[in-house]
Parts: C-alpha cells; sequence; structure tokens
C-alpha cells in the first residue's frame, strides 16, 4: 500500500526562496510565492523560463538547490514525490494504453489498496463526464477526452494541489477552448489548488484567478488577468499579455495627473496609474482603447492625440479592424477599431490616434520597450 502514507497537510501552497541551478545556470530564481487555497493559479512564461522546473519541484521530481516548500504549515521540501499531496497532469497524458478509461481511473485507488473503488470511479467519470466511454481504451478517445481522463486519473487520489503541465498543449485550437472551459468547472467543483503552466496567455487569463508572469527565472509580476492587463508593471508583462502600443516620453509635470512630453505631443495618463519612479517614462495604451481619426478633423481637446499617423495595414477581421499605423518618429503603433459602421481606413491614409487618458499607463521609462 504505497502512497497510504500521503502526508493530509492542508492549506496554502506556499514557496520561499526556491531556486534551482543546474551548473551555473540559474534556472529559478529565489521564488516567493503563496498559491491561496483552492485558487486556480497560472505560471505564465515563454519557453525555459523556469515553470516546469518550478512544478517539478514541488511535485518532488526535481530537488531545489535552496528554499522550502510548504503546504499549509507542513513543510514538504524534502518529502518523497508520492507521499506529498500532490498530483501532476502532463502533455502527453501518459495513460495505461491497455487499460480502459475505467481501469485508468481506478489505477491510483486500487495501488493504495482500496478495495470497493466502484462508486468514488462512477463519480470521478461522471465529473470529467466520461461515464458512458467507460469501457474504452485510450486510443480510442480524442485528445481532449484523453486530456480528461488523465485529469480524472489523478484527481481520484485527492492531491490537495493538482498540477497541470502545458495539458492542454497538444489539442487544436477549438478543443483547447472547450477544455479551458471544462477545466475550469472542474477546478471549481472538487474547490482543490490548480496550478497550471502555459506560455499561452489567452489560456492563463481565461482559467486563472491569479496569474505569475514568470521570465528568467523569476516572478515579473502576479495578479489578476484584468490587473496584469490594466496596470502591467513592466513592458515585458505590457507585451505579453495582449498588446501595448509604448511610447517613450519625458515627465513634465506630476502629480493626480502625470503630463508626458512625447514626440512633440502632450499626453497624460492618471498618476495612480504610473510605475514610473524616474523622469523616463513610457506611456502605454491597449490597441483597441485608440480611435483614428482623418488628419484633417479637428482633435477632442480632452483626449490623448497623437497626430502625423499614416496606416500601413488594414487587415478587417469581422468584429474589428486592426491597423497598424507608421508614426512620424519611425514607430509603428497599433489600432483595433470595432466595425460598427466605422469608417474603414485604407493604407496610406494620413490619421491622428486619439484615447481617453484614463485608459492609459505609465511605465518606468528605463527599460527596452521590445521587451516581451
Ligand atoms: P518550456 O515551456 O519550454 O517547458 P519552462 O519555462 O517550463 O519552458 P523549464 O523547463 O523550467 O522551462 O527550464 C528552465 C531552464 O532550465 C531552461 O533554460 C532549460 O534549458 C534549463 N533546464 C531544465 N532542466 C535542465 C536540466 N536537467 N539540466 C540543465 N538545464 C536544464
Amino acid at each position: 500500500a504505497l502512497a497510504m502514507t500521503t502526508l493530509d497537510a492542508v492549506g496554502d501552497l506556499r514557496l520561499t526562496g526556491l531556486t534551482k541551478r543546474f551548473g551555473s545556470f540559474t534556472a529559478v530564481d529565489n521564488l516567493d510565492l503563496t498559491i491561496p487555497q483552492g485558487s486556480f493559479f497560472a505560471l505564465l512564461g515563454a519557453s525555459g523560463c523556469g515553470k516546469t522546473t518550478t512544478l517539478r519541484m514541488v511535485s518532488g521530481l526535481e530537488d531545489p538547490t535552496a528554499g522550502r516548500i510548504y503546504i499549509g504549515d507542513t513543510e514538504v521540501t524534502s518529502t518523497k514525490p508520492y507521499k506529498r499531496p500532490v498530483n501532476t497532469v502532463f502533455q502527453n497524458y501518459a495513460l495505461f494504453p491497455h487499460l480502459n478509461i475505467y481501469d485508468n481511473v481506478a489505477f491510483g485507488l486500487r495501488r493504495r489498496g482500496v478495495k470497493d473503488v466502484k462508486k468514488q470511479v462512477e463519480d470521478m467519470l461522471a465529473l470529467v463526464e466520461l461515464g458512458h466511454l467507460a469501457k474504452r481504451k485510450p486510443s480510442q478517445l480524442s485528445g481532449g477526452q484523453q486530456q480528461r481522463v488523465a485529469v480524472g486519473r489523478a484527481l481520484i487520489n485527492q492531491p490537495q494541489v493538482l498540477l497541470l503541465d502545458e495539458p492542454l498543449g497538444a489539442l487544436d485550437l477549438k478543443l483547447r477552448r472547450q477544455m479551458q472551459i471544462e477545466l475550469k468547472r472542474i477546478q471549481v467543483e472538487v474547490g482543490l489548488t490548480f496550478v497550471h503552466v502555459t506560455h499561452d496567455q489567452e489560456e492563463a487569463m481565461t482559467m486563472a484567478d491569479t496569474i505569475a508572469v514568470m521570465n528568467a527565472g523569476r516572478i515579473e509580476q502576479l495578479g489578476s488577468p484584468e490587473e496584469l492587463y490594466e496596470n502591467p508593471a513592466t513592458t515585458f508583462v505590457a507585451n505579453f499579455l495582449g498588446q501595448s502600443n509604448l511610447v517613450v516620453g519625458t515627465t513634465v509635470a506630476k502629480g493626480d495627473v502625470i503630463a508626458v512630453e512625447a514626440h512633440g505631443h502632450r499626453l497624460t495618463l492618471p498618476g495612480a496609474r504610473c510605475q514610473a519612479p524616474s523622469d523616463a517614462v513610457i506611456v502605454g495604451v491597449r490597441p483597441e482603447k485608440v480611435s483614428l481619426l482623418p488628419a484633417d478633423a479637428e482633435t477632442p481637446s480632452d483626449q490623448n492625440v497623437l497626430t502625423g499617423g499614416v496606416v500601413t495595414d488594414a487587415s478587417f477581421i469581422g468584429v474589428s479592424t486592426q491597423y497598424l499605423v507608421k508614426m512620424p518618429w519611425g514607430q509603428e503603433l497599433s489600432v483595433f477599431e470595432q466595425n460598427m459602421g466605422k469608417e474603414i481606413f485604407r493604407p496610406g491614409s494620413a490619421v491622428s490616434l486619439t484615447w481617453d487618458p484614463s485608459q492609459t499607463f505609465g511605465l518606468d521609462g528605463r527599460q527596452d520597450i521590445e521587451a516581451g
């Protein structure tokens, strides 16, 4: 009876000073992170930023170079993997091909010596909506169905924390969307902590209550999807979650409203949305907050305005038209206009860009604006 001794540690998952070095290379760099019990948490970052290594340390497949891991008040840093109240769902499912779906899901219980597994397995199959396919072999299921088996097989062990390592990576886009909603439903239903690793910002935003954006082994920013999108703290986050127009300027007035001089234009933004301690500031605005006006039209005085743009590309994509606009200083900015009977500007059109100052965020200007 292998895992009968699983720790029944309950509570927040807490990482303190968690570090992993491979030789002289630091893959995970002094991570401090608390993941509240019952939350759906996403670790989001580009390939190689240290997401998987972090998960592997939590599950016990990798030993940390330094730092500690707690679940509630119980330290599990050196606990054997199978004794941690943690289970992992991998991208490649790792189902047993010779066992049917029922037996795949029952596996963990039987291995622990549980005799009467019927009710638990049936409940789990119902939760992942696979009751009708219980007799099939994994090879007779779609990718999304196989993934649900993998989730059921992990959850039946009643872990406190479920780790999901790019679990939807092998699925096509439509199935991915369905599974995102499905996994979210399952998480709400079972109320366990889910830690989901992905490089897909849309996936993280769709599913998670809280996202940690990782970059080079560190957490760049932590917050709800809305917080990260509306108030990115760095150019990396501004570019990694959605698109941003980032314009370099100099602060000329500080206070509740910050005024910035940028390429001969005066722009303003709320002081509360400015993360810039220095006078060099990067003014940021999301493409969908910006509107285009013909260059000869009068521009509203209460708006931020950039003049002198020339449309270089207009892509009609149904609900919106996505423009690229070349500015006199050489930068290309993005504008997404909802198609609600609005004029469509052709490439070559001379335009002004306008947006509400309250929709503007400010970043420390001492960073690379291409980062991310
Ligand atoms: P991906 O999305 O591609 O899996 P990731 O963010 O999960 O990326 P990790 O797998 O955690 O990244 O890897 C982080 C870094 O550590 C990478 O640069 C990787 O090459 C390196 N790394 C991972 N495992 C080892 C190892 N066993 N030995 C040496 N370097 C490693």
